[in-house]
């Protein structure tokens, strides 16, 4: 069993449920011939129940975009990609989009496909929407010109489209026929009428002009969920947890059967059910967050896209937590290749690109610096001034988890260290990801901890290439808020409120640089990739504090089995982070509750045999820490037998390459 929440980008979720649902239409769709099973459907779908919303059929008319498809054979148990894709680049195996406007000659040559890959062009895009914006279905018209519009087959696949959509409502919800509809297109608006009346649907009086989505326009597909053993959707059939754990969804008893004695034992649901019931009940604590909007964007159904265009959070870093914002995203890898990913790393105010829309940007530096070190968002929104209804969680936990780890969770588990007297730390943050997309927001760090001159290397195969081997100096500058100069600038005066940052686009273990103070991995997946598989001894070798945190306990555990295998050593229990993102994000196959950065721990060397050092032992934070809420005791370690595990963990990851 493997569950992949909280590290592919959302948009490849949206990407297969579109995927699913279209490939059932086609089939069904090449399944209704003949005029009796016409009549039986026309009968049926005039029994379904109404829909108050008016729905609407868009005619999308699509010049710009054509695409190829690389090998239909990758397509996966009728699945358009295999759960090793985590990241919109990967995509690129499987389809690549290419643009035919600009100079329609020269785009021509540019657009020409590789052997064996025919391009697509999609001529019209037909959508199927409520007036709220679910969407309900879709249909491409492919190739040539479509015929006049009104005739066939325009006129044939709306009312096929529009059939489809009613049975199997693609967005959210039962089977159910719109009572009124209206169309972006006059003649089909004409020529549907009479087709439609016989459904019962009623046409607006009118063909449609100039709609638009309302202010409340969202994407409530995020409920689209799917089995977790045949990733069959909620769309084609109800869903049921595992009644013992609530953790895990399956389409049908057989499916459940199926993931219960899974092979080998440890992959097996009898193998993790009672675990996961375990993490299941810490999801209350999870959600024990002091911001006004806790309940809401920690509820099992939360509406991610609602809250962000709500809140004007559509711009600079926001951008990369949204589907629907079309920006450049300097994140790695969630929208391609980053083009110019210095952009955000520029003077002016560091926090610019957390603004929201038409809102004040948090101040490059709070007047006193903090007498204490805070534990908790509370604390540290107070020191800051800031409401408890601004979501710049979302974005600091990156920033403000690094802040813990260093201020509390070192100095207990390596006190040798003595870490909070430094002057200078080096940290690396290894397997860089989504916290590239947000640079400047590391700045913080500097205003929370001014005494320290701090170096933060980023390290990692997907930073971009052009940034390996630089450097950045930020520091304090009273016109602009923050300089940030190339190169290694001259240093302030006893090192007060700056930070270098530096890049590494390497993997870890080819990495040439002297050995850090500390090293911070977030939301790792140790068993998602495979660099970590030589990453992992290279810090057991290195002997640095190491601390990762994972978006899950479930992700714990597994990293813990991960850590096994590459060192041999094993992994401190998982704490609840208190700086954890308060976004809760939603489980496609499960329902467990899924935070960026909602767990730490660190890694447990294997003693080695010239050195009689002892391995750190794992403390939980005692009375010195500040933290309000205690984190509940650490779920139980997976059960011994490590040996064999370890044994078909690695028989496992061979398969997985071979594929
Ligand atoms: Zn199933
Ligand atoms: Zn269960």
């Amino acid at each position: 069993m493997e569950f992949i929440t909280g590290y592919r980008a959302e948009i490849l979720d949206f990407a297969e449920v579109l995927f699913d649902w279209y490939r059932r239409f086609l089939l069904e769709a090449a399944g209704r011939r003949g005029s009796e099973r016409h009549k039986q459907q026309e009968s049926s779908l005039r029994r379904l129940p109404p829909d108050p919303a008016l729905w609407v059929l868009h005619t999308l008319p699509n010049h710009a975009l054509a695409f190829t498809v690389a090998d239909p054979a990758q397509q996966v148990g009728g699945r358009f990609y295999s759960e090793e894709v985590l990241a919109l680049q990967d995509l690129e195996r499987f389809i690549t989009f290419v643009g035919t406007v600009e100079e329609e000659e020269e785009e021509e040559e540019e657009a020409t496909p590789q052997a064996g890959q025919p391009l697509w062009r999609v001529e019209h895009l037909l959508l199927v929407t409520d007036e709220h914006g679910t969407i309900l279905g879709f249909d491409f018209l492919l190739g040539g010109p479509p015929k006049a519009a009104g005739q066939e087959p325009l006129e044939a696949r709306a009312l096929a489209l529009l059939c489809y959509s009613m049975t199997c409502p693609l967005g959210a919800g039962e089977p159910r026929r719109p009572k009124t509809l209206t169309v972006g297109d006059p003649v089909l608006h004409k020529s549907l009428e009479p087709l439609l009346s016989r459904l019962g649907v009623a046409m607006s009086k009118g063909p449609m002009r100039g709609w638009g989505p309302r202010p409340a326009f969202t994407f409530p597909t995020t409920r689209v969920q799917a089995c977790h053993v045949c990733k069959k959707h909620s769309f084609e059939g109800q869903l049921t947890a595992c009644q013992h754990c609530q953790a895990v969804l399956y389409c049908s008893e057989r499916c459940r059967k199926l993931d219960w004695s899974r092979s080998p034992e440890d992959i097996g649901h009898r193998f993790w059910c009672q675990r996961m019931a375990g993490y299941m009940s810490h999801a209350r604590d999870l959600a024990n967050l002091p911001f006004t909007f806790a309940a809401e964007v920690t509820s099992e159904t939360f509406n991610k896209e609602g809250f962000l265009s709500a809140r004007g959070l559509t711009r600079g870093y926001w951008a990369g937590e949204s589907m629907l914002v079309r920006v450049p995203d300097y994140g790695v890898g969630l929208q391609g290749p980053p083009k110019k990913p210095a952009d955000f790393l520029q003077s002016g105010n560091p926090f610019e690109a957390l603004r929201p829309e038409g809102g004040a940007a948090l101040p490059p530096a709070p007047p006193p610096p903090p007498g204490t070190f805070f534990g908790s968002w509370k604390e540290y929104y107070q020191w800051r001034g800031l409401p408890l209804g601004a979501p710049l969680a979302v974005i600091l936990t990156y920033p403000l988890t690094m802040y813990y780890i260093i201020t509390q969770l070192a100095p207990q588990h390596f006190p040798e260290l003595n870490i909070l007297n430094k002057q200078s730390l080096k940290i690396h943050v290894v397997e860089a990801g989504k916290e590239f997309g947000v640079l400047m927001a590391f700045w913080e760090l500097s205003v929370l901890l001014p005494h320290v001159s701090l170096e933060v290397l980023f390290v990692g195969e997907a930073l971009p290439q052009e940034l390996d081997g630089q450097q950045f100096l930020l520091q304090r500058d009273e016109t602009h808020g923050v300089s940030v100069q190339p190169g290694l600038a001259p240093r302030a005066k006893a090192g007060r409120r700056e930070l270098q940052m530096g890049f590494s686009a390497r993997p870890y273990h080819l990495l040439q640089a002297p050995k850090p103070d500390l090293v911070i991995g977030y939301n790792s997946g140790f068993a998602l990739k495979e660099t970590w598989r030589s990453c992992l001894p290279r810090l057991q070798s290195l002997r640095v504090p190491a601390y990762f945190t994972e978006c899950s306990e479930y992700s714990c555990a597994v990293d813990e089995a991960a850590v096994s295998t590459a060192t041999g050593g094993s992994a401190s229990p998982a704490l609840i982070n208190p700086f954890r993102s308060p976004f809760r994000r939603a489980g496609t196959d499960n329902a467990m509750p899924w935070y960026a950065n909602a767990f730490v721990f660190h890694l447990i060397y294997k003693a080695s045999a010239g050195t009689h050092r002892p391995a750190p032992l794992a403390q939980p934070p005692g009375p010195g820490s500040s933290s309000g809420n205690a984190p509940p005791p650490p779920p139980p370690p997976p059960e011994p037998s490590r040996s064999r595990r370890k044994e078909k963990r690695q028989q496992r990851a061979a398969g997985r390459r071979r594929k």
